[in-house]
């Protein structure tokens, strides 16, 4: 038996350990993926404080470095389900725990078009927030409508030269307060019932084409960076008997990342929450793992 069993080697899980391990606890860490979760995804992270630019896979290096170091065990599985006290995962392995910390993420949505994930980071992002500053005098798009995308092209707005939001339905679904200070800047330019349909360019991004829905005609834009902003989508299914879920599939919790079920916690992207970057799934990952510590302790 573990004391604490995290689910998840993102940010949020990864610092979850560092703190468990520097509280005596021996901790074991289980990652379907990507050790490092999504972050690794990022050529350059330029917000996290104290590193002035870093890559992902770097950063995520250091962390995995860390608790290995620290004396954690971390496993390659897909956890399937849990429940009070055991994870149980797909490979049939299971593991007993006194506490659980979920850090399961979230996925950006995709747009499904083919060439996607290789122009990652060249020219195509999911974080304007993340990838905004490189783009300063760019023309850019910005797929979505919805209060994300229209947050974004505010901020996108204030650093490239344009910026072009595509939005598939007939009118925006943001809040109207956003949308008008859109429609009154002179270099954003709003287009509705529009869809992507190609990414051009092979290496690098060289322009976006769109459809329009009602007469099916094309154009191209000439962008240099699209930002997809079409919702996020967690993974949170295998723990949706122990934990509460929220409209939009991700789990709640108190302050101090207790979900509704004594010795569950959750951490990082999974979790509903305002914002979804490194510094707040590691913030996420101390206060979980003390508080699953101090469960622990109190068994
Ligand atoms: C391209 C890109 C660029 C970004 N740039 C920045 C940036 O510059 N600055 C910034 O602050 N943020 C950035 N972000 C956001 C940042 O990466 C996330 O906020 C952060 O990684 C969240 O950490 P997390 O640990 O909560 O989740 P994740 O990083 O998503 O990690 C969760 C991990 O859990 C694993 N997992 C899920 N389900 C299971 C299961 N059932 N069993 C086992 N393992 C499971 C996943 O495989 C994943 O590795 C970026 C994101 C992307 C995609």
């Amino acid at each position: 038996m573990h004391d604490i069993v995290i689910v998840g080697a993102g940010p949020a899980g990864l610092t979850a350990a560092i703190y468990a391990l520097r509280f005596n606890k021996s901790v074991l860490v289980i990652e379907k993926s990507t050790f490092g979760g999504q972050i690794t995804y990022s050529p350059k992270v330029e917000n996290y404080p104290g590193f002035k630019e870093m890559s992902g896979n770097e950063f995520a290096d250091l962390l995995v470095d860390q608790v290995i170091s620290l004396g954690g065990e971390i496993e390659l599985d897909t956890v399937s389900s849990i429940a009070p006290g055991k994870v149980t995962c797909e490979s049939g392995n299971v593991y007993e725990a006194k506490a659980i910390i979920i850090a399961a993420g979230s996925k950006h949505r995709q747009l499904g078009l083919d060439n996607e994930n290789e122009l990652v980071g060249n020219g195509v992002s999911y974080c304007a927030v993340c990838d905004g500053a490189f783009c300063k005098g760019q023309d850019v798009a910005i797929i979505g409508g919805g209060n994300t995308a229209l947050q974004e092209a505010v901020l996108l707005s204030d650093i490239c030269k344009s910026v072009t939001v595509v939005q598939n339905l007939p009118t925006l679904t943001g809040e109207k307060k956003l949308a008008d200070q859109l429609y009154s800047k002179e270099n954003v330019n709003i287009i509705c019932s529009s869809v992507a349909v190609e990414l051009l360019g092979k290496e690098k991004l060289t322009g976006l084409k769109i459809k329009n829905t009602e007469d099916n005609t094309e154009r191209v834009l000439d962008v240099e960076t699209v930002f997809v902003a079409i919702g996020q989508v967690p993974e949170n299914k295998p723990f949706e008997s122990v934990c509460t879920l929220d409209n939009y599939g991700y789990i709640t919790a108190d302050e101090s990342c207790l979900t509704g079920t004594n010795g569950i916690f959750v951490a990082g992207d999974c979790r509903t929450k305002a914002v979804r970057q490194i510094t707040t799934a590691t913030g996420d990952g101390a206060v979980a793992a003390v508080a699953a510590c101090r469960y622990v302790d109190s068994l």
